[in-house]
């Protein structure tokens, strides 16, 4: 079987001792399965992309002795193609433009029944309120909503999970969605696409079978394995691998500098520590 993986990072910031894990946990199993490993940058959202970043992804990603293969892709450069997606989805009437503004979203789910649930993988539970409202009416300054209770959806959708804490076959129905993630944002105002968007089209652009990633991004594989099924386009067997935690159990994030990858080296670590320290 072919074996094609991708580590996608956003060039908003060092990489550190998480973004290794991921990029060498990737890089392994493509040698491991004589396939294929990609790098992609995720630098859609262009205000806070930066070329310094971009560069540093580079040089951190060689000196721990990563290679990949074929060109870099670059989001950035797919702008084009994420707009002629959504044109297409929205052809068939299943788009909405959106105006609420995170507090009329607020406002409008303000009275949660206990038990169900507020906040999904695309952030708070849409309540629905611009459901309706035509396509063509879209302003500049709209979201772009996927309407579930429109989509072409049958029977569950599944998808298959070996990462370590969920390993196994997943499903999720059309009222799942709904109550768990509500419509969807596929592009917000002045960006060609969303993240969940964009990232189901590379994937399916790069011919990826494989999507390793962090445990984090794992609530939002059920809201990209229903675009990929609205879009037709074929699912990746996920690997959600445990996230990396400072000394206090607290996830490392993009500002925590003193794990920068970076850091390390100037401080004269070698890729052997580095893969020592987190567990590889
Ligand atoms: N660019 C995303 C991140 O930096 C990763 C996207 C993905 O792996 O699907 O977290």
């Amino acid at each position: 079987m072919t074996f094609r993986t991708r580590f996608a990072p956003s060039p908003t910031g060092p990489l550190h001792l998480g973004h290794a894990y991921s990029a060498i946990l990737a890089h392994d199993m493509a040698r491991a399965e004589g396939g294929a490993f990609l790098l992609r940058i995720d630098d859609l959202d262009q205000s806070r992309a930066r070329p310094e970043w971009e560069e540093l992804i580079y040089e951190d990603l060689r000196w721990l002795g990563l290679t990949w293969d074929g060109p870099v892709r670059r989001q950035s450069d797919h702008f084009d193609d994420y707009r002629a997606a959504l044109a297409t989805v929205a052809a068939r009437g299943a788009v909405y433009p959106c105006r609420c503004s995170r507090a009329d979203i607020d406002a409008a789910a303000s009275a949660p029944q206990e038990g169900v649930p507020t906040y999904g993988p695309d952030g708070r539970i849409y309540p629905g309120t611009c459901r309706g409202r035509p396509y063509a009416d879209r302003r500049p300054t709209d979201a772009l909503r996927y309407d579930l209770t429109k989509a072409n959806l049958d029977g569950p959708l599944s998808f298959t999970e070996t990462g370590p804490a969920h390993a196994g076959t997943h499903t999720v129905t059309r009222d799942e969605l709904l109550a768990h993630v509500g419509d969807p944002v596929l592009a917000r105002p002045g960006m060609a696409a969303s993240y969940h968007f964009s990232v189901v089209l590379d994937d399916a652009a790069c011919g990826i079978t494989h999507v390793i990633r962090g445990e984090d991004l794992f609530e939002a594989t059920f809201l990209q394995s229903f675009l990929q099924q609205q879009l037709g386009l074929p699912a990746p067997i996920y690997h959600h691998h445990r996230l990396i935690r400072d000394a206090a159990g607290k996830r490392l994030a993009k500002r925590d500098d003193a794990r920068a990858i970076r850091t390390y080296r100037d401080d004269g670590a070698t890729p052997q520590d580095i893969r020592r320290m987190i567990g590889l």
